[in-house]
């Protein structure tokens, strides 16, 4: 067994951590996690307010969860895709179409979320070259300012954060993009009031002229979560997907993050109302124990890589662990529990208890904007409150903040100089105030350091 001293050292030297900046990496180590509560290698408790990365659903060591990966040992681990099959991937295929929007009726099954969003992106091209009457110019994709899709080469290329994506700008390929619909620093002449029609006004425009060549249009519902909790206003993705269906363009929901009750329902077309042409699942699918992702399309697209061997018409995507069963059996026991513990039905009074919290936190004079959506808050830290003017990237406020809610026992992690609140679906009222309070002592105590 490696001592205290060498963990920490090989963490820092030898262990690349992803969106992390190494030089100035100061180690965190978590040994164990049990309900909604983490625990370091120290014996230090935090509370897991952004569910481990957006994933964690039912807490951390559900016995159910464990139980049936427990179970699922006993017969495989893993058996390829590939040409065949197992039990336990078959029946977590028709589990997510039943719950999924009427009318996906297919699911193709990859490693996370990113290639969730690859394959829908490959689908559509392909569908496109493929389909009856055949439309080969479609090539190029629509997506939103700020959207966040995943880091494969191809997610990058749909998303739209520069700090991202710019320095892979030579090995991207065409994206058109549009203004984030945020409802915080409108452009000038538009209102909260006149928002919706604006932005589905420019949707619209970039259609209109565009149609012929694009693919799909990919969007982030309701929340466009790494661009920092944006909310879009009612309606966007209702008018959006209607604008799609008229002038012929492919819609792809990545609902990586939104997906699996987090903005209250299931998934956040159900609010709306919306059967996409592609719903991008992951993070939560297997309750936050294991990396796998789901693509879920229409028969329309199935049937157009329908054919004879000779045609060379199947989709020739595929990796080695696609449709894995104990990630499988993990997602179908995270299902059962949603229908067991009632977990979507118990959300009501802990999102409102959320927005009675945030509406005090609005009032600090650090904060600029707080927005929600279900159980997912983003808080935005400005210089001037009157004018909206960011505070610099370099400043690393947010951070501060969260490293001063880290010290009071909640574990967070920023967006910028965005704080997120992410906690498991499982969370006690409870919980999330201790959330909450940590959030506001740690904007007051940063404010009075500035002042
Ligand atoms: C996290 C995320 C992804 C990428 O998922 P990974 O599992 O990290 O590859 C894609 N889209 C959205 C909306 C996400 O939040």
């Amino acid at each position: 067994m490696p001592t205290r001293d060498e963990l920490y050292r090989w963490d820092r030297q030898v262990l690349w951590h992803p969106f992390t900046q190494m030089a100035e990496y100061e180690p965190l180590l978590i040994e164990r996690a049990q309900g909604c509560t983490l625990y370091d290698i120290d014996g230090r408790a935090y509370i897991d307010g952004v569910s481990s990365l957006w994933c964690n659903v039912h807490g951390h060591r559900h016995p159910r969860l464990d139980g049936a990966l427990r179970r699922q040992l006993e017969r495989v681990a893993h058996t390829t895709a590939l040409g065949a099959s197992n039990p336990t991937t078959v029946e977590l295929a028709k589990r997510l179409i039943d719950i999924a929007p009427p009318g996906l009726a297919h699911v193709y099954f990859s490693d996370d979320g990113s290639t969730a969003v690859e394959v829908a992106i490959k689908m559509a091209f392909q569908y496109w070259r493929q389909r009856s009457e055949r439309r080969p110019e479609k090539t190029c994709y629509l997506a939103l300012g700020d959207a966040y899709h995943g880091d494969t080469i191809g997610s990058v290329s749909v998303g739209g954060v520069d700090r991202f994506t710019a320095i892979f700008q030579p090995l991207l390929f065409e994206v058109l993009r549009l203004p984030s619909p945020c409802l915080y620093r409108l452009p000038a002449g538009v209102t909260r009031a006149t928002a919706l029609g604006y932005h589905l006004g420019q949707l619209e425009a970039v259609l209109k002229e565009h149609h012929r060549r694009i693919a799909a249009f990919v969007v982030e519902p309701l929340v466009q979560c790494a661009a920092g909790m944006v909310v879009h206003p009612q309606g966007y993705l209702s008018g959006a997907a209607e604008l799609c269906r008229r002038y012929e363009v492919l819609l792809i929901a990545d609902e990586v993050a939104v997906g699996f009750g987090r903005t209250g329902k299931m998934f956040a077309c159900q609010h709306e109302g919306v059967t996409p042409d592609f719903l991008c699942l992951a993070k939560g699918l297997t309750g936050g124990y294991l990396p796998m992702a789901a693509t879920l399309t229409t028969d329309e697209i199935y049937r157009a890589f329908l054919g004879t061997h000779a045609e060379s018409k199947a989709f020739f995507h595929g990796h080695t662990y696609c449709g894995n069963p104990l990630a499988a059996v993990v997602a179908l026991a995270s299902l059962d529990v949603f229908a067991e513990e009632g977990t979507l039905e118990k959300l009501p009074p802990k999102i409102e208890r959320l927005a009675g919290r945030l509406a005090r936190i609005a009032e600090l004079p650090l904060v600029g904007d707080v927005r929600q959506r279900g159980l997912i808050a983003g808080i935005e830290l400005v210089r001037d409150k009157a004018t909206a003017e960011p505070l610099g990237w370099a400043e690393q406020v947010g951070r501060r903040v969260c490293l001063h809610a880290r010290a009071e026992g909640v574990l967070l992690r920023p967006l910028g100089n965005v704080l997120v609140i992410f906690p498991p679906l499982a969370i006690s009222p409870e919980e999330l105030d201790r959330i909450t309070s940590a959030v506001e002592s740690g904007i007051l105590a940063i404010d009075n350091r500035t002042a």
